[in-house]
């Protein structure tokens, strides 16, 4: 949770929101529930744990120069624009240029970033941004998928579409081969029975 991170003051709020569509704050059902979601915020859209940095302070030397890809990474954001949740699946690949994470690593990134109010795009970016800053790696391609509840259960109400979007840096921009390598790894059939 970051340090601005203001618990009462989300009470607060939450307790007009409730008095603001007419209901009783106090009645039996609602009486805890500003606390509670104070505390639900703090846990979604607090920031986790951690600045994204930490997660890739540690690295490894290793001489790998090929495709290395987390896929599936479940993560849950919440929209900036409605404060609605967004969520999905993120895979995340680089090309080492002599060093390397541990893998659980590239998922705490995904989850810090997701930890916030976000929009897609920009997470998107920013995942593959601080990859290719922290690792120095040749190349970095994060795609994700997402199902935003602003649009499946308001607005224009299309549940199950979802959202793709990508961010190639580096060999994966410059080469079509390499795209063409980490896409069918992650859309490829699976390697498991
Ligand atoms: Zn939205």
């Amino acid at each position: 949770m970051n340090k601005q991170f203001d618990k009462p003051k989300i009470e607060r709020a939450v307790r007009m929101i409730l008095e603001a569509i007419g209901e009783d704050p106090d009645r039996d059902g609602l009486r805890d529930t500003p606390a509670r979601v104070a505390r639900v915020y703090a846990e979604i859209v607090g920031g986790g744990d951690t600045d994204p940095r930490h997660a890739l302070r540690t690295s490894f030397k290793e001489d790998h120069h090929e495709i290395v890809l987390v896929k599936d990474i479940a993560f849950y954001s919440m929209c900036e624009h409605h404060l609605l949740p967004f969520f999905g699946k993120a895979h995340v690949g680089y090309i080492p240029n002599g060093k390397i994470v541990g893998i659980s690593k590239l998922a705490r990134v995904v989850e810090a970033f997701a930890r916030r109010p976000q929009v897609q795009e920009r997470m998107t970016s920013q995942i593959a941004d601080l990859i290719e800053e922290m690792l120095g790696a040749e190349g970095v391609a994060v795609v994700i998928e997402g199902i935003h509840t602003c649009m499946t259960m308001r607005g224009v109400k299309k549940p199950g579409a979802t959202v793709i979007t990508s961010a190639m840096r580096g060999d994966f921009r410059k080469r079509i081969t390499s795209r063409t390598e980490i896409m069918a790894l992650i859309y490829g059939k699976s390697m498991s029975a």
